[in-house]
């Protein structure tokens, strides 16, 4: 349904570097997967930047074409079998909504609390990863599990699939889980955008399996210190 880069080309003929099929199985009304690459890659840490670019690219144009018919667009990547991967080819899932997400809606405050976070993050500094072409990587206070991390615009942007560092943040996210895999080994991971508000990626490596505890009281034991894991993955 959408090849990349577009140049012309018809959805099923070869040379393309990234492309969006339905997917088979949708448990959603509308689900579409972006497979990243036409080589078998498992992980978005295989990626190059340019292959992000498309990526986001991808993401883009199917938000565009879902707000065109009223909907909104879930974009998530899941990785390895622990993560709810469906296939082990990295690809990502793009679920058309009727509404903004529950989780991205409880996220919003009065004025932008991720302004105020990102400032304290960034004068703190011990939780901070990286920061590149305007984007701030890091290990949130409150992080649900070890390694979590928070990649964000540190100006204030309000559409993330518009805007020109989606790619960028992907690639962010993309040097996370090389320094993740360097330091523990490849994990499955869960990722994801919210779109609106302040946008941002959250990317969610799955080291623990989450019991009663995290899932019906919302207590997330996180056995490994914020300030720690950012600390290992500045190393690389
Ligand atoms: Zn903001
Ligand atoms: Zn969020």
């Amino acid at each position: 349904m959408l090849a990349l880069p577009a140049e012309g080309r018809e959805p099923n003929t070869p040379g393309w570097s990234v492309r969006v099929v339905p997917n088979k199985y949708p448990a959603f009304e509308r689900q579409e997967v972006v497979v990243h690459s036409p080589e078998h890659v498992r992980s978005l840490a295989e990626l190059d930047p340019e292959q992000l670019e498309l990526v986001a690219e991808a993401w883009r144009l199917r938000a565009a074409a879902a707000r065109a018919e009223g909907k909104t667009l879930f974009a998530g990547v899941n990785e390895g079998r622990a993560g709810g991967a469906s296939l082990p080819h990295s690809h990502s899932q793009l679920v058309w909504l009727a509404d903004e997400p529950p989780a991205s809606k409880a996220e919003r405050g009065d004025g932008c609390r991720l302004c105020d976070y990102l400032e304290l993050e960034r004068a703190e500094g011990t939780r901070v990863v990286e920061e590149r072409d305007g984007l701030l990587l890091l290990c949130p206070y409150a992080g649900r599990s070890p390694f979590e991390c928070l990649i964000a615009p540190l100006e204030h942007e309000a559409d993330g699939f518009g805007s020109t560092l989606l790619g960028s943040a992907l690639d962010l996210a993309a040097e996370a889980l090389r320094r993740l895999a360097a330091a523990e080994g490849p994990r499955p991971a869960n990722l994801w955008l919210h779109e609106s508000g302040h946008w941002h990626l959250e990317l969610l490596p799955r080291l623990t399996v989450f019991a009663s505890l995290e899932l019906g009281a919302g207590h997330y034991i996180n056995t490994l210190a914020p300030e720690r894991a950012a600390e290992t993955l500045r190393r690389g």
